[in-house]
């Protein structure tokens, strides 16, 4: 933990400089902000220019140790999970309290505390999402602590001769795992849930942005949240993720992140102690602009469904499938708006999009644009670095895309834009499902029944109508085939953190009475 003082000069075109105190670097266990046990740290950077914003303690084995003790401790000795309901929803609703004025404070700050904690979520895409904004993050909270005092079983009439009571309880620790791509987000659509049904967590942050949990955790303790219930490790995946994953006392598992890592962190669950596993995981979305779409609406929409968040979204529309009849024409309006699109210094007003997070992933964008033009898509705009500095990437729009490139089936994960022509419905379904992916999709269309057509027929966890990228909270999200196992989010997200026992009973004494 120590007070950061930031300024870059590097950044590309006139960059701001703000000063930034990073108070929260330190690992959250049992209620306190401590060292790691080895005492080594990782710095964390800004990709504007690579610069090191803070150094933050690395979590190991022995500090997930740790943390699932004090959790372990907080559900089978502390208040927790044994509060009222009544008392859970207050202490939700008041960290819900805190939650908010700390966003607020951030948003007045002009989103700079925002920025530096890397959410990834810029100021520009805010303003075009008035919906969502910040309390994309504590309508979460807020939501399910309205659900803390309605989790109350069932009881069944059973053979008539018995009374039998269902009781949903908590499952104990629930270890969670998130990516960085929407930090807070991710946060809050794990912790929400959880400590709703009572649960204790360990939860490991991505390492590229470990820096917006710890704060929003500091809130919470602030809000009275007891010792242990929420633990906080900060580290990387092989060594602290892989611990939490095959850890012996965790009750339960949920992970958001690639699909290749969560196949690696089921095996660990299934090797250590069969724990449950919550799986949200990649996609490789469709968005379909049917024959009688308004081209210019759909080409916005669709640009918007790729490039939102520098196009790093699990969900993103990365497969744009645009009908024949109206294929040349919508391909002139994506390549305007990408030509269009401002890059740059996200602090900057007017900014539509900033930088990578990170080298690693700007650099496989890079790769993957070049292996497009090598199997013969065309590229329309964009398709190199922006600027000299930090992890920009022009907003790259390819045309000619055809199902079997390589392109068209891995996560790019970047701002780049495959379009694909197709015939008929039949067609479209066809190739759109062709993919081991189904975690969402977009349909663009005037007509009821291909709407209805679509939606039914296409292997998605959601399917976006005339819209894309619509969340909220009681609105279920999660995949189908290998984006994922179990849903997160409304009240399929309440029930994977809850377990379900039969309480039962003879109606009348038994003879041995
Ligand atoms: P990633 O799989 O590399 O990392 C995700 C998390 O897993 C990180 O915290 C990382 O430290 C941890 N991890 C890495 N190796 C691990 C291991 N061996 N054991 C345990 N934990 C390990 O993914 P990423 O690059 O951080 O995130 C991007 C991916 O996340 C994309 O594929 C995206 O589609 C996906 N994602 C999915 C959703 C969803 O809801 N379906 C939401 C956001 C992101």
């Amino acid at each position: 933990r120590g007070a950061f003082s930031y300024s870059t000069s590097a950044a590309i075109e006139e960059p701001l400089t703000p000063s930034v105190k990073v108070d929260y670097t330190q690992l959250l266990i049992n209620g306190k902000f401590v060292d790691s046990a080895s005492g080594k740290t990782f710095p964390t950077l800004d990709p504007r220019t690579g610069n090191v914003i803070a150094h933050v303690a690395e979590g190991d084995s022995e500090d997930v140790d740790r943390a699932v003790a004090a959790a372990r401790k907080a559900f089978d000795e502390g208040p927790w999970p044994k509060m009222t309901a009544y008392v859970t929803t207050l202490h939700l609703r008041l960290k819900d309290q805190g939650y908010f004025c700390a966003l607020l404070i951030c948003l007045k700050n002009i989103m700079m505390k925002l920025q530096h904690l890397r959410l990834g979520i810029m100021e520009s895409h805010m303003n075009r999402l008035p919906k969502l904004k910040y309390q994309w993050l504590c309508v979460f909270f807020r939501y399910y602590a309205g659900w803390a005092d309605k989790i109350h079983g069932l009881t069944v009439p059973a053979d008539g001769e018995h009374h039998v009571q269902i009781l949903h309880e908590p499952f104990g620790v629930a270890g969670q795992i998130i990516p960085w791509n929407f930090p807070l987000l991710m946060f809050a659509w794990k912790v929400a849930p959880a400590l709703a049904c009572g649960n204790t967590i360990v939860l490991k942050t991505a390492e590229q942005t470990p820096l917006s949990a710890l704060y929003a955790a500091k809130l919470f303790l602030e809000a009275g949240l007891p010792p242990g219930v929420l633990n906080i490790i900060s580290g990387f995946g092989p060594t602290a993720g892989a611990a939490l994953s095959s850890h012996m006392d965790v009750d339960k598992l949920a992970f958001t992140g690639s699909t290749d890592t969560g196949k690696i962190v089921l095996q660990l669950a299934a090797k250590s102690n069969l724990k449950p596993v919550t799986l949200e995981l990649g996609g490789k979305s469709p968005f379909i602009v049917c024959e009688d779409a308004d081209v210019e609406k759909a080409a916005e929409l669709a640009h918007f469904a790729l490039f939102f968040n520098q196009g790093q979204c699990c969900c993103a529309g990365s497969r744009t499938f645009v009908h024949e009849r109206i294929y040349d024409q919508f391909l002139e309006k994506a390549k305007a708006l990408a030509v269009n699109r401002v890059v740059g210094d996200p602090f900057k007003a007017g900014i539509q999009q900033g930088p990578q997070i990170d080298t690693e992933q700007f650099e496989k964008i890079l790769r993957y644009i070049r292996v497009g033009v090598d199997s013969g898509a065309t590229l329309e705009t964009g398709g190199e670095r922006f600027g000299s500095t930090g992890y920009y990437v022009q907003p790259t729009v390819f045309s000619n895309v055809q199902d079997d490139m390589l392109i068209a089936k891995e996560e790019i994960f970047g701002p780049v834009q495959s379009i694909l022509k197709f015939k008929d419905l039949g067609d479209v379904v066809r190739r759109a499902n062709t993919t081991r992916y189904g975690l969402a999709a977009g349909v663009f269309t005037q007509n009821i029944d291909t709407a209805n057509t679509l939606t039914r027929a296409l292997r998605a966890g959601t399917v976006w109508v005339n819209c894309f990228d619509v969340f909220d909270a009681a609105i279920p999200f999660g995949g189908y085939k290998m984006s994922g196992q179990g849903r997160e989010k409304g009240i399929y997200g309440l029930n994977s953190y809850l377990q379900v026992k039969a309480v039962v009973t003879p109606l009348k004494n038994p003879a041995w009475i």
